[in-house]
């Protein structure tokens, strides 16, 4: 069983990523940015409660998010492992899960960093979109469905979804809560020894390729 972190900023492809690490080798996906956007649709009072704070870019508090990772742990059973998406993206939140991996006798394997220079992540993000019936991701210019309106992955028709926080003005603040709050965790890893670095720039399978021969 390998435990993983996919640490990177906002577009730099983990979802991306993790979503083929997972159909490839069955590892079960949790991402924080997932739980939050399903607790929003369902209209439940943690939705409500977050959705502000996601819309405007912020970072959801440090309790919310490790309530729901804390939740998911006890309930998501698979002997293949975990990736964690998104999360921790604070210290306090890096902390939490050190002790919930201890608690349940799970070892944090490795903890990649997606890297990509700003000007890049603006592109990507700002065009995306994605099936909101089997959640394949697409873009608007890099990679478009092959029939309009229609899921490459799925076939359903007029299913595309586009994140509220998928703008502009929210992408700057993501990125400074990213520089201010999540990439001390660059640091926190490299001195538990855990910390591995791959180029985000490239395309999708030489990118997965590279994590592949880190973690296999
Ligand atoms: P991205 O990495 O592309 O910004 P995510 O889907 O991971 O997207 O997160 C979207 C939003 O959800 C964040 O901007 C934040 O408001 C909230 N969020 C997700 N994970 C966390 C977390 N671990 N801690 C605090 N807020 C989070
Ligand atoms: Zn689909």
């Amino acid at each position: 069983m390998k435990n993983l972190i996919l640490l990177g900023p906002p577009g730099a492809g983990k979802g991306t990523q993790a979503r083929t690490l997972c159909e490839t080798f069955g590892f079960v996906q949790l991402s924080t940015g997932d739980m939050l956007r399903e607790a929003k649709e369902d209209k439940s009072e943690l939705g409500t409660k977050v959705a502000n704070i996601m819309a405007k870019g912020e970072l959801v508090t440090d309790d919310i998010v490790i309530g729901l990772i804390e939740k998911k742990l006890a309930s998501e059973k698979n002997n293949k492992g975990f990736i964690f998406d998104g999360f921790p993206r604070t210290l306090a939140q890096a902390d939490a899960l050190g002790n919930l991996l201890k608690k349940i006798n799970y070892n944090l394997d490795c903890v990649i960093e997606l890297y990509v220079d700003d000007e890049k992540l603006v592109q990507r993000i700002i065009g995306r979109f994605s099936c909101s019936a089997c959640g394949e991701l697409y873009h608007k210019i890099t990679k478009p469905p092959k029939k309009p309106r229609i899921c490459d992955t799925c076939g359903s028709e007029d299913a595309f979804n586009y994140r509220q926080d998928d703008n502009e003005n929210s992408l700057k603040i993501r990125l400074l809560a990213y520089y201010r709050d999540t990439s001390p965790l660059i640091g926190y890893y490299h001195a538990l020894n855990k910390l591995r670095k791959v180029n985000g720039l490239g395309s999708v399978n030489e990118i997965q390729d590279n994590i592949r021969n880190i973690i296999l």
